[in-house]
């Protein structure tokens, strides 16, 4: 059986079919993998893991990294994320990052949102917090649910999704990782 590869974000299963174990989150109603790596379900516990494809690493972030993290929260100007693998290898511990957004847009609302999965990358470590930045197409948000509703969305563009559940047209920041596929998809 050919092995699929899955990165950061993909969705493995609904939360009502497995529970999440190592290298997975949940994220809204999906199990999303956190690392690149095979999926490795449990079937006979329910536990959907994935077996990274690299080990975990006891790395600390350094200017110049590649992370992806889940983001606790938001504003239009700034989020605190927490950091779970760094060049797409997972980590041992987590750290916490402080994610600042430029908004010459003065938007309203927040171009990332909370439970978001971003990648994005370190550009400070000054005073031991990680301060991060999305300086190329690669960073931005991965893996993202609707706000209003909680559906799938899809992307317009590289700055807004929208969800063909409700409706809603939103703010992001979308990673070409998010966009890319899509229009494979599509296409
Ligand atoms: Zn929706």
């Amino acid at each position: 059986m050919e092995e699929k590869v899955v990165i950061p974000g993909d969705k493995l299963a609904s939360i009502e079919e497995f529970i999440p174990g190592s290298g997975t989150a949940s994220i809204g109603e999906s199990i999303v993998s956190t690392v690149t790596g095979s999926k490795r379900p449990d079937m006979s516990n329910r536990v959907m893991n994935v077996k990274p494809a690299r080990e975990l690493t006891d790395a600390i972030p350094k200017v110049g990294d590649y992370v992806i993290g889940f983001v606790d929260s938001s504003s239009p100007t700034m989020a605190q994320v927490t950091i779970k693998a760094i060049n797409d290898v997972p980590s041992h511990r987590e750290f916490s990052g402080m994610l600042s957004l430029r908004d010459e847009r003065r938007r309203k609302s927040s171009p990332i949102k909370a439970a978001d999965t971003i990648r994005a990358r370190v550009i400070s470590t000054k005073n031991s917090i990680f301060h991060l930045g999305l300086d190329d197409q690669r960073c931005g948000v991965i893996n993202t649910r609707c706000s209003n509703c909680g559906g799938t969305v899809v992307a317009l563009g590289m700055d807004r999704v929208k969800c063909p559940e409700c409706g809603l047209v939103d703010d992001r920041i979308l990673s070409q990782d998010f966009v890319k596929p899509q229009r494979k998809a599509n296409a």
